[in-house]
């Protein structure tokens, strides 16, 4: 079983890439965002938990993701691999990635960074907002929040993986055909 990270700020194109992935190469796509967005459209008691924090632009507890990422891993045991998108995006929840795979003799295979600067950030978030109507997207404030909770929060996970070996960039500064071509590539 592989287990790929598809790492990035806010509006790299995980999600876009993360589906090109699955059509050409088998793999399963566990999107944190989507399934915390799937909670709350369904007024779960966890969807209720995370509404508030992600309309703000704040991350959602670790135990939280961590939670629904072990429920995935066992609800599709029959897969090529998994690609997490938008996971881990905490050093712990690097940390409690590891212990999970670790039990079950697996372990992360690479991590595929996709770079854009925050100035791209913005525009690809306000293009996107118009598109899928997401309240966390159409707010400078709350944009500027979730870069902000990227860089502190989420920008040493990238250490994490370096020490092991694992990390990976690619410049995402090309055309989506260009960009995933490079990304295409990292992923067996
Ligand atoms: P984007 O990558 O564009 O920020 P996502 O769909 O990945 O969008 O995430 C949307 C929101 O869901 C995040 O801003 C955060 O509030 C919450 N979220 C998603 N994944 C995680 C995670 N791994 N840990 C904590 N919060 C998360």
């Amino acid at each position: 079983m592989k287990y790929y990270v598809l790492f990035g700020p806010p509006g790299a194109g995980k999600g876009t890439f993360a589906k090109l992935l699955v059509e050409n190469k088998g793999y399963y796509h566990i999107s944190t965002g989507d399934l915390l967005r799937k909670e709350i459209a369904a007024g779960t008691e966890l969807g209720l938990q995370a509404k508030d924090l992600i309309e703000h632009g704040n991350l959602v507890p670790d135990e939280v993701v961590c939670g629904m990422i072990r429920s995935e891993f066992a609800s599709n045991p029959d897969v090529r691999g998994f690609l997490l998108d938008g996971f881990p995006r905490t050093v712990t929840q690097a940390e409690a990635l590891d212990k999970m795979l670790a039990e079950i003799g697996a372990s992360v295979d690479r991590v595929v960074s996709i770079h854009i600067t925050d100035e791209v950030v913005r525009q690809r978030i306000k293009g996107r907002a118009l598109v899928e109507n997401r309240a966390d997207d159409a707010d400078d404030e709350i944009i500027s929040t979730r870069i902000r909770n990227y860089h502190e929060k989420t920008e040493p996970v990238i250490n994490y993986y370096k020490a092991q070996d694992k990390y990976v960039e690619v410049e995402a500064d090309g055309t989506i055909p260009e960009n995933y071509a490079k990304v295409e590539v990292l992923v067996d």
